[in-house]
């Protein structure tokens, strides 16, 4: 099943990685473990496992865990939970943390080469000599220096050594800012969720991400195309460290509109509390967008057909959602719900004398999905807005039943309280214009919570220079009251169904003694924001 699956994925994917041999690809996804993995993870994650099963190689997950200041275990094991979920599951899962002394070693061979030099200068006046095209002062720092700095100063955390930080000398005149001498080891005194107190200094993204990659074996390193200034840099340090050259290869960022895709800016929501946590369906996390009803196909047909695209494109999400429909709609089992403000009883006065049950398919397309019980009674309560369109003595479907006439509407002011109406089964219901969901008003009915919700900020893309903390919807949650037929009651969390005229929804918390179900409200790809 898999491997035809893997066969459609391969015709949208029209670019090939370069110099790729069949058998010997390796990849790697390298979440950092700071946050759970959201949507444009999802593709990072998606693209790297695509390539190394089309070509037959290897995926290697790995936690790219070098600034303990930001990475818990937490995230380390949702991450590998979340993956699961996607489906993806790496030949082997590594750690940056693994290489702390192969890194430690290659560092003071750069230092040896005289390729790297320490530097005391203050973070302000480096960022200014870097934005400039100064040299620093400590540029011409001797090997033995480095090295003294280096190896008891800064491995030992020293009040010395936090001062220093280990920069690359490529050229800090270079038009490539990137290449004006990165920094690539600093100091942290922040216990490391693996390696303990073991070090006092932690290689940068800069300098771990090229050299482990080359010795974990990689062979195609994919990188978000923002890293573009940054790849003569990745191959500056291969070749100065003679390691073993790594292709890389751009793709495109995502991005949603009034979507945040930062780890730092989402675990703000959660902090302050805008959000329950990091699963909140509002969340472009991966747990979010299933709690809000995304199926694990949606989201993969969805970065496939997006394919390796280099352009950072901003995306709307009724384009995901609308897959997800596909997905959702041919097995969603079908209920009934009215709105509980102002439901209004129908006296079906010459209706069943006692309750009856029957048998009805969940799906009317597709019985794989099973069958429901349905009650039929001389009393059923519909929605106050479909009362209120009907005429005395106007002919409606009752859908699923059959055709009913309506004799007396009571109400009071504009609100419908009561219908009398008369059932007439032998009615043509091809001839009447009005469908109209129904709920036999029994005591097995039950109340459930609808919530619907909206994007947490109202800008569709924020410009540099904006804050999000400007642009918070002030309200982004939207609780409702139906009242749903008996079936719900055996419904599990997570399941998404239907309720019929209304739309589709997940069950997040499941009917018990004594307890409301919630369903969240899934878009279908058709709704805007309030705001
Ligand atoms: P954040 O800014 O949220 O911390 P990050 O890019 O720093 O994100 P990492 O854990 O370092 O997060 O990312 C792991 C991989 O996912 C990287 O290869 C990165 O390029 C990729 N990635 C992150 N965000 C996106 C995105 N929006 N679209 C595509 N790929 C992404
Ligand atoms: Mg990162
Ligand atoms: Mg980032």
């Amino acid at each position: 099943k898999a491997g035809g699956k893997k066969e459609t994925h391969k015709a949208n994917f029209e670019i090939d990685l370069p110099n790729a041999k069949i058998g010997e690809v390796v990849t790697r996804f390298p979440p950092e473990p700071s946050g759970y993995l959201h949507i444009g993870h999802a593709k990072a994650a998606i693209l790297n496992e695509y390539f190394a099963h089309a070509y037959k190689g290897k995926l290697i997950i790995r936690f790219d865990d070098t600034n303990p200041t930001k990475e818990k275990v937490e995230f380390q094991d949702s991450i590998i939970e979340d993956l699961a979920l996607l489906g993806i599951k790496g030949d082997k899962i590594t750690y940056s943390s693994d290489y702390f002394d192969t890194m430690y070693d290659l560092a003071i061979k750069m230092i040896k080469l005289g390729k790297a030099y320490c530097d005391d200068t203050p973070l302000e006046k480096m960022r200014e000599e870097r934005m400039v095209g100064d040299a620093s002062a400590r540029r011409e720092r001797s090997v033995e220096e480095n090295l003294k700095i280096f190896t008891e100063e800064m491995k030992n955390g020293t009040e010395e050594g936090l001062k220093n930080c280990l920069r690359a000398k490529i050229d800090y005149k270079a038009l490539n800012k990137a290449l004006r001498d990165p920094v690539i080891y600093r100091c942290n005194l922040t216990p490391h969720h693996r390696t303990g107190t073991q070090w006092k200094m932690y290689p940068t993204y800069d300098f771990c991400v090229p050299t482990v990659d080359s010795i974990e074996g990689v062979t195609h390193s994919l990188r978000t195309n923002e890293y573009r200034d940054r790849n003569p840099q990745y191959e500056w340090i291969i070749n100065t460290l003679g390691l073993r050259k790594v292709d890389i290869w751009d793709f495109g960022r995502v991005n949603f509109v009034r979507t945040l895709l930062s780890k730092r800016k989402l675990q703000w929501f959660v902090d302050k509390q805008f959000v329950s946590n990091w699963d909140d369906p509002r969340f472009p996390t991966i747990r979010g967008v299933r709690r809000r009803g995304m199926t694990v196909e949606g989201l993969r047909n969805f970065i496939i057909a997006q394919g390796p695209s280099k352009n950072i494109i901003n995306l709307d999400w009724s384009v995901i959602w609308a897959l997800n429909k596909k997905v959702i709609d041919p097995v969603a089992p079908r209920f009934t719900a009215v709105d509980a403000a102002n439901a209004v009883p129908v006296i079906l006065l010459n209706g069943p004398e006692s309750n009856t049950v029957e048998e009805k398919p969940k799906h009317k397309k597709n019985p794989e999905v099973g069958v429901k019980k349905v009650i039929y009674s001389n009393k059923v309560l519909i929605d106050q807005e479909d009362a209120a369109s009907f005429a005395d003595n106007e002919e409606v479907t009752f859908m699923d039943w059959g055709n009913v006439i309506v004799e007396k509407i009571h109400k009071e002011g504009d609100i419908v309280k009561s219908i009398d109406a008369k059932l007439h089964l032998e009615g043509d219901f091809r001839k009447t214009s009005k469908k109209v969901t129904w709920l036999a008003d029994t005591s097995d009915k039950v109340e459930v919570e609808l919530i619907d919700f909206d994007h947490l900020i109202t800008k569709d893309k924020l410009e540099e220079g904006d804050d999000f903390e400007d642009f918070l919807t002030p309200q982004t949650e939207f609780h409702s009251k139906a009242i749903a037929d008996h079936n719900v009651k055996s419904l599990k969390a997570g399941d998404i169904i239907q309720f019929e005229r209304k739309g589709y929804f997940r069950l997040d918390q499941p009917y018990a003694e004594g307890k409301t179900p919630v369903f969240f409200t899934i878009p279908d790809g058709k709704t805007v924001s309030r705001y």
